[in-house]
């Protein structure tokens, strides 16, 4: 049985919030992570990302970003550079969530590219994939992630610099989870996938579950093999939630 990599449970705060409210919940988590065993990462609206550092400060909680853009600089009005995000301390991005994938209609050949821009800003990307409940009533599910797998997953990208997200879309928000036998199967195939690209560095991959997870849920759904920790939405704004989550990994 290869050795399980540390898991991670990671904060998606999405659009919510203003300032004083970010600052007050990384501190809030920032001073309940140190009994977690579990690597605990933030992902704050990008305009609070210096608020949030600096709120992380001496603590273990890494911070992320929700996205970044394929390029390093230019003409790009609105966009965040994953070197600008290196430089404000991020060490994970999150690049092809499926809000971002409908809200800005991105496919998997640009979320290729953005993790390629995140591994070479050196910060680790969180590639999400997941397919729709349209696909999942078809039974496409397995077929649809190992698609998005195979594209968005950058050429030559090292393990190292690569967490995957698996993440139903009909699951984010809306408290519905998928069975712990669906969850099994992706993170398999999932796994598999990586293996063959990766080799043996495929089990340090750390292949996260995403929505609707909750205290309530997350010491069964993180158990499952393959699962190896969370991307936590509506549960990580609030500090005891979020916290109870990363003891479950
Ligand atoms: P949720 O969101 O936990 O609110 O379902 C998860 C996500 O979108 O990352």
């Amino acid at each position: 049985m290869p050795h399980r990599p540390t898991p991670l449970v990671a904060g998606n705060w999405k659009m919510n919030m203003l300032s004083a409210d970010g600052r007050a919940l990384a501190a809030a988590v920032a001073a309940g992570a140190g009994s977690i065993a579990a690597e605990l990462a933030v992902c704050p609206p990008a305009p609070l990302l210096p608020v949030v550092g600096d709120a992380l400060t001496g603590s273990t909680v890494a911070l992320g970003a929700q996205d970044c853009h394929a390029e390093a600089s230019g003409a790009h009005t609105g966009d965040v550079a994953a070197v600008l995000l290196a430089d404000l301390g991020c060490r994970y991005a999150i690049v092809g969530h499926s809000e971002r994938r409908q809200d800005h209609d991105e496919g998997d050949e640009q979320v290729a590219a953005k993790a390629a821009a995140a591994a070479a800003a050196g910060l680790v990307a969180i590639v999400c994939v997941g397919e729709t409940l349209d696909q999942y009533k078809a039974g496409e599910g397995v077929a649809v992630v190992e698609r998005q797998i195979a594209g968005s997953i950058p050429a030559g990208a090292s393990p190292d610099r690569l967490v995957i997200a698996y993440e139903p879309v009909w699951a984010i928000g809306s408290g519905l989870v998928p069975t712990n036998d669906d969850i099994r199967a992706v993170h398999g195939a999932i796994r598999a996938r990586l293996a063959e690209r990766f080799g043996d560095d495929a089990h340090g991959i750390r292949i996260l579950y995403g929505g609707s997870v909750k205290p309530g849920n997350a010491t069964e759904i993180l158990a499952i093999e393959n699962v190896d920790g969370a991307l936590v939405g509506g549960a990580s704004l609030k500090a005891a939630d979020f916290l109870a989550i990363g003891a479950a990994a």
